[in-house]
């Protein structure tokens, strides 16, 4: 709604106000005394009337005046049908004529104004619902998603920092909307759609526009979550406009923001959501239906991918994924820095304090502890940030955070990284297990402390059944490591050990891998693809003796990796115990590293004689 507009409607309804004040002063102006035809009459009769003018309807008078000067006496009547008037009139010498237009200004404005402001107040209504937040009632059927286009957008990848992974990756997206048609001659392989995955505030929507701002190509956005609440075919309608626009100005970038919104896995949730389903649908098969190298990339963000309909990341849609994780401490100090340039810092600021006194904190806590920071030191009157300002402001948006996520004492970091590196080092000294791509204490979200990354190197269908204990072995890794540091386990663990626990389940009841109970598949239910490994389904139909020995079998199957992990954990010791150390003053460790630190290890007991 803008200003102006809103004021033009007191202005006027103050106008009218004023008139009818003026209107009241005229007439209250010249004493009108409202008096019965009856009294005129008489008046007339007495000889006291001076002069009268006649309407329609109306008869306005002036008595006369006993002294020459005196304030003169006006009245008026309602006319009525007298034919004797005018005669009457004439006999007592009385002045009078005709007068038509008298009150007619007044009449017409009695009728006139208020249609006036009615279609004023209508027009205004009318503007306002269709200028209004979000369409409103008016333009029901019409779509809430906007989408919108810009052009030179300012944003550059200077201006993200701490995620210098991402950013790696991102640059050759940006070289292609450079220069398509190099890309194109040497026939290589364009990335369709870039998924950004990563927790709120990491800057995955700054990414994005940095590369259109750095291309120099328009941008092209939506949010998924303006789809939710909408009719169906409408937003599928609107995705159909966005790659037909976005065509028109390749080279240029979709941006998709809050894609898990619209692309929740079909047949999820209490209800099939008819409208999202038709969106996803048209999605996909806008994305099938454009070839890359005409110079549109689609980009979307997300920080929930693991309820992405699987659809969406199949080869040739968002088959990139970019992980925007959570800054470690360079990188926080990175970012503080960035932040830090618009505003005035006391020169012995030290921003690295700041960044190892947040762990955890994203890209967007951070420049709220630098806008924080400078609130504090404009409170005090100052006019430079001093490094009290600082901490001051690490406290307050702590406290703010404290409810999202957690961060951890010294001790329980010191726990949460032999846990993890516990988990790391088993899934490195068993073989045929997913590499380890990276190890990390940063808190993530309420649920995990810290995790250790392992990318499968292939897609896998089937899983044999030591690979299922490998992975139990993996699962109970973490634990062991406190078990085998602190002499005693902490609830750290329990996420762990539910997902063990639930393998062992489905090995015994539903893969047959129980030699005790045999080849019998114990669960007849039928489990959906998607049911994730900690997702409990149904009890089958067997008997309370079969439950029993399920619940041995799956306890013998834990306790023997259990056993195993403790003995691998316990040689591996010397470099759970360096790993961890290193880990805690990183916070985040390449599986690469972790390896070199193994391998001294080893080659240390190989030298050493004994
Ligand atoms: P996301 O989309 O991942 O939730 P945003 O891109 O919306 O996060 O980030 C919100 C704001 O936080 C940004 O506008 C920027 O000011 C700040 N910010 C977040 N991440 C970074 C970063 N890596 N570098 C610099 N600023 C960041
Ligand atoms: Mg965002
Ligand atoms: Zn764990």
């Amino acid at each position: 709604m803008d200003k102006k507009y809103r004021f033009s409607i007191w202005y006027f309804l103050l106008a009218f106000w004023l008139l009818i004040m003026l209107q009241e002063l005229y007439f209250a102006s010249k004493h009108l005394d409202e008096v019965p035809y009856s009294q005129f009459k008489s008046w007339v009769l007495e000889g006291k009337v001076a002069e009268v003018a006649i309407s329609d309807t109306k008869i306005n008078g002036k008595l006369k005046t006993e002294t020459e000067g005196a304030e003169p006496h006006w009245f008026q009547t309602v006319r009525v049908e007298d034919p004797d008037l005018v005669r009457l009139l004439e006999e007592n010498d009385v002045e009078f004529a005709g007068v038509i237009v008298s009150t007619l200004w007044k009449d017409v404005a009695s009728w006139v104004i208020p249609i006036l402001i009615f279609a004023a107040l209508w027009f205004w209504i009318l503007r306002r619902v269709s200028q209004g937040a979000g369409g409103g009632f008016m333009r029901v059927g019409q779509s809430k998603a906007k989408i919108y286009m810009e052009k030179d957008i300012p944003v550059r990848m200077t201006d993200v920092a701490g995620v210098e992974e991402a950013k790696e990756e991102i640059w050759e997206v940006v070289e292609f909307l450079q220069r398509p048609e190099k890309f194109t001659s040497i026939g290589g392989r364009i990335p369709k759609g870039v998924l950004l995955v990563g927790p709120p505030g990491t800057g995955k929507t700054l990414l994005a526009r940095a590369i259109a701002g750095e291309a120099g190509v328009p941008f092209f956005s939506i949010s998924g979550s303006e789809f939710v609440e909408m009719f169906v075919g409408v937003g599928a309608a609107r995705v159909r406009d966005l790659f037909e626009n976005a065509k028109g100005k390749a080279p240029c970038i979709i941006f998709i923001d809050e894609l898990d919104a619209l692309g929740k896995a079909r047949g999820m949730g209490p209800m099939a959501h008819e409208e999202r389903e038709q969106t996803l649908n048209q999605l996909l098969v806008e994305m099938d239906g454009f070839d890359p190298r005409v110079g549109v990339i689609i980009l979307a963000a997300t920080n929930r991918p693991e309820i992405l309909d699987p659809a969406l990341l199949r080869a040739g849609r968002f088959d990139r994924h970019v992980l925007v994780d959570r800054p470690d401490r360079p990188g926080r100090e990175a970012i503080l820095v960035l932040h830090a340039k618009n505003i005035k810092l006391d020169p012995d600021v030290k921003l690295d304090k700041i960044a190892a006194m947040t762990p955890g904190m994203v890209g967007a806590d951070l420049a709220n502890v630098i806008n924080e920071a400078a609130l504090l030191a404009v409170r005090h009157d100052r006019d430079t940030v001093r490094q009290a300002d600082l901490e001051e402001a690490v406290e307050r948006v702590v406290a703010g955070l404290e409810k999202k996520s957690r961060v951890l004492s010294q001790a329980e970091r010191e726990r949460v990284a032999h846990h993890e590196v516990g988990h790391a080092l088993v899934a490195m000294s068993i073989p045929g297990s997913d590499p380890v791509q990276k190890i990390s204490i940063i808190p993530r979200g309420i649920a995990a402390l810290g995790y250790t990354m392992q990318l499968p190197t292939e897609d896998r269908f089937l899983l044999t059944r030591s690979e299922l204990e490998n992975k139990i072995a993996v699962l109970l890794g973490g634990r062991m490591a406190e078990v085998l540091i602190f002499g005693e386990a902490s609830t750290g663990a329990a996420d762990d050990l539910q997902k063990a626990t639930n393998i062992a389940k489905r090995m015994v009841k539903d893969y047959g891998m129980s030699e005790k109970l045999g080849r019998v598949a114990l669960e007849m239910t039928p489990q959906p693809a998607f049911l994730k490994p900690n997702e409990i389904a149904g009890d089958g139909n067997y008997s309370e003796q079969t439950a029993r020995e399920i619940d041995q079998e799956v306890k013998q199957l834990i306790q023997n990796q259990e056993v195993r992990v403790k003995e691998l954990l316990t040689t591996l010791k010397p470099a759970l115990l360096g790993g961890a150390k290193r880990l805690l003053d990183q916070e985040v460790m390449t599986g690469t590293e972790l390896q070199a630190l193994l391998k001294e290890q080893k080659g240390e007991q190989v030298s050493s004689p004994t």
